[in-house]
């Protein structure tokens, strides 16, 4: 179904001051930042090889990233597969029995098209299926 890691996704606190760590520390060069209100956040792409790390923050308090932050820190937030047909991959999930938090894809960053898989289905990782054309 997959093949490839789209992305990791980080939740930070300050997105400037992560920036710069990627950067400076490991080398890698901003691509880009994108503010996705529907899930109120702001997004850095650094790419890396053929993935990506995506740092996330948050532009409000109720973000979930904000929420994310307050429960258990920064770190990795989520980790999204790549797949081609985003209405197949979510049709095999429910034919297989796994739990969705997004039953319909939705805007990801980057115009992607995302769906999440619930954690509780996957062993406490929040993964996202990840369709770009
Ligand atoms: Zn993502």
């Amino acid at each position: 179904m997959t093949n490839k890691v789209d992305h990791i996704g980080i939740a930070v606190s300050d997105l400037e001051e992560s920036i710069k760590f990627y950067e400076d520390v490991l080398g890698l060069k901003l691509h880009g930042t994108e503010v996705v209100e529907e899930q109120q956040v702001k997004v850095a792409f650094l790419p890396v090889g053929d993935t990506e790390v995506e740092l996330l923050a948050a532009t409000t308090p109720d973000s979930p990233i904000a929420k994310f932050i307050e429960k258990k820190g920064q770190g990795i937030q989520h980790i999204a597969f790549r797949v081609d047909d985003i209405e197949a991959a979510l049709a095999e999930m429910k034919a297989k029995g796994i739990r969705l938090i997004d039953e319909e894809p939705r805007y990801g960053a980057g115009g992607a098209r995302i769906a999440f898989l619930h954690p509780k289905a996957t062993n406490g990782v929040l993964i996202e299926l990840c369709e770009r054309k």
